[in-house]
């Protein structure tokens, strides 16, 4: 692949950000609130409180939460929406980057359309006016409230979506999706009602109909999707919020992006966000040895099972072999 739909985006933009930098972001100056989003956030945070609560603690509870991270967390956002659709860092089968899109529906984090608009304006307008989720506005703005002003909606033209992310609505799944009516919650509950079911089936299975089969059926459901969904939320938001205030930068991006070893760590990698934001065609954020990545060596172990090709190495790798 010669080069990525985002450098060619950047190409199409007049460098103007110098210039937007001096100036306070727009975002945010119509401060409708989004109730919908806001019940949907903070009924989940609230629920998630219950993990505090012995009785529903299980280590299968655990279990599930953290294979759901690996999962939601780690193949489905990070791989599936950011590398994948979003930067088309390297090429997969159609069923598998379907498949990796619908976990990531399950994560409610938009419809892959609109989380990959808004990350290719991002990237187009980091920490400029037309950034979405700058913390130049401020840090909670970047980290959850730009979801939840009714401003970001008049962002969400036809004219948005036909140039930051057409190639991913030429999809007829994607398109379906987009057409859905609240799209995440479909997704959210569905997949909510199918942990229930499974979890139910196996704890009746394995303790008959008895009151520790309902205990294991609530542990399951409420560390693998409730606390799950609202942890993936928050390492998600954090290369947002945390990755554009703190850490350190290898490169002068123009922008904030930093190296966030905390972030990182959450979430196997995004956080070396100015390594990213240096190089953002490329599959790995690794710049240096200890800048571990464990997003980019899931890519290459897709790779090695014939599920990953066209995988773009850093730029001075790349540079070295074109000489
Ligand atoms: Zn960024
Ligand atoms: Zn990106």
């Amino acid at each position: 692949m010669s080069a990525s739909v985002l450098e060619l985006e950047k190409a199409d933009e007049p460098t103007t950000g110098r210039d937007l930098k001096s100036q306070p972001p727009k975002a945010g100056t119509d401060r409708r609130i989004r109730w919908d989003y806001v019940v949907f956030f903070v009924s989940l945070h609230i629920v998630t409180l219950l993990v505090f609560v012995p009785y529903f603690f299980t280590w299968i509870g655990v279990a599930a939460f953290i294979a759901g991270v690996i999962v939601f967390g780690q193949l489905a956002i990070p791989i599936g929406y950011h590398r994948l659709l979003a930067h088309k860092s390297f090429r997969c089968p159609k069923w598998f980057e379907r498949t990796l899109v619908t976990f990531a529906m399950c994560a409610a984090q938009e419809t892959p359309a609109q989380w990959v608009a808004w990350h290719r304006r991002h990237h187009v307008h980091s920490d400029e006016q037309d950034d979405p989720h700058t913390p130049r506005v401020t840090f909670l703005w970047a980290h959850v409230n730009w979801l939840v002003y009714e401003s970001r909606s008049r962002l969400q033209t036809f004219s948005m979506f036909e140039k930051f992310a057409r190639d991913v609505l030429s999809d007829p799944y994607y398109r379906w999706i987009e057409k859905l009516p609240s799209p995440a919650g479909v997704f959210f509950f569905a997949h909510a009602a199918i942990y229930t079911a499974i979890a139910a089936l196996i704890a009746v299975a394995w303790y008959g109909f008895d009151a520790e089969a309902l205990r294991v059926t609530s542990s399951v459901v409420l560390w693998g999707v409730v606390a799950r969904t609202v942890w993936v939320w928050h390492i998600t938001w954090s290369v947002n919020s945390l990755s554009h205030v703190f850490g350190y930068q290898n490169y002068d991006t123009g922008d904030d992006s930093r190296n966030n070893w905390f972030v990182s760590l959450l979430t196997a990698g995004e956080g070396w966000h100015n390594n990213h934001h240096a190089d953002p065609s490329s599959a790995s954020v690794q710049h240096r040895w200890w800048e571990l990545d464990p997003n980019y060596y899931v890519i290459r172990l897709f790779g090695v099972l014939g599920l990953a090709t066209d995988i773009i190495r850093p730029r001075d790798q790349r540079k070295r072999n074109k000489t």
